[in-house]
């Protein structure tokens, strides 16, 4: 099969398009014929090694994926040849405590298609059965492929980590990356009155469109006033944050008291200074969040179905093209999801 791989981590240039083998499957395992694959941070993570992870190499990375089965192993019950579907991005062991209270990314054995096992940058990609969903609605392979790691992500930030109620204020930071795109949406349709942050303002019409009711320009206004205007000095509940160092201060001085502060990314950086006393005092939360449960990306697949809840395509590439797609993403000129077409 036809396949992106790195041999050596590195620059989008590292991406090679060539011959790989295909996935043989096992008993309990399916084989998809991928007709989409997202790009996420963790695809330019795991391509430029900046975590001294030991990666298999070649390897083929790519997390969100949907397609058609191919073939099914001899034990696969529930899923059939022609199926259109998507996978769940997180493969855990399904036996464990964590596994069993719906926390799989808790897992001791919790990984993603694209880390430790090859992912979607292929025309082939096999798959555990019970990661195997079929597409929700009339949903097209594209929104498909573009749900899974940002709504299961966003979805466990709000609700899970942060506890969002009805009424609450949210501050979306970066409302054009995958996960902002995701997170306005839902705590909108949680009854949340929204409030996001972007560098651009053709992004900010956008973050609107989705529902945001007040929108920030980073680039040119401050996130601490903005915030203290728009809520009458009171600041937010809640606050979704990705971006890590740059954004860090500004946040947490933009938090209520009893305000929670949930983050899931350090794309500017991961090293940050805490004012204990402006913590405890304000009776505030600051909360990591790492992907989510099978169960939450099912809940908001519903919503998917429902054309309640909206998939965000930025663009498409053939999947020859992955670098010039990687460096679309590192160029930051992009709203919602960038995705690869076998
Ligand atoms: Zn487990």
């Amino acid at each position: 099969m036809k396949a992106v791989r790195f041999h050596e981590h590195g620059s989008a240039d590292v991406l090679k398009y060539e011959d790989a083998p295909e996935p043989q499957i096992q008993a309990n395992e399916v084989l998809v014929r991928v007709k989409a694959c997202a790009l996420n941070h963790l695809d330019l993570w795991l391509r430029m090694g900046v975590r001294d992870w030991k990666l298999p190499l070649p390897h083929i990375v790519g997390s969100d994926i949907a397609g058609e089965v191919a073939e099914v192993g001899s034990l696969v019950k529930r899923v059939k040849p022609g199926e259109r579907v998507l996978l769940c991005p997180g493969i855990s062991c399904g036996q464990c405590e964590a596994c069993a209270h719906g926390l799989d990314s808790a897992c001791r054995s919790y990984t993603l298609f694209g880390a430790f096992v090859d992912g979607g940058y292929a025309e082939y990609v096999k798959s555990p059965e019970t990661n195997v969903i079929p597409i929700p609605g009339d949903l097209n392979f594209d929104e498909a492929a573009a749900v899974p790691l940002v709504f299961v992500t966003a979805w466990h930030m709000l609700f899970t980590r942060a506890g969002l109620k009805p009424g609450e204020e949210v501050l979306v930071i970066g409302a054009g990356s995958g996960v902002g795109s995701a997170a306005i949406q839902i705590a909108k349709l949680a009854g949340a009155r929204v409030i996001a942050t972007a560098g651009a303002d053709w992004k900010l019409e956008k973050a609107r469109a989705l529902g945001a009711e007040e929108v920030i320009n980073h680039s040119r206004q401050s996130v601490v006033e903005e915030v203290r205007r728009l809520t009458a000095k009171r600041g937010v509940d809640v606050i979704v944050e990705h971006v890590g160092a740059a954004v860090w201060d500004a946040c947490f001085d933009s938090l209520a008291t009893y305000g929670r502060l949930v983050t899931c990314g350090v794309t500017s950086g991961g090293e940050v200074k805490l004012n204990v006393q402006a913590l405890f005092g304000r009776q505030r939360s600051v909360l990591g969040s790492f992907m989510g449960g099978k169960g939450e990306l099912m809940e908001a697949l519903e919503l998917l179905g429902q054309r309640k809840l909206k998939a965000v395509v930025d663009s498409a590439f053939p999947l020859k093209d992955a670098a010039a797609a990687h460096k679309k993403m590192e160029s930051r000129e992009f709203f919602g999801k960038i995705l690869l077409h076998p």
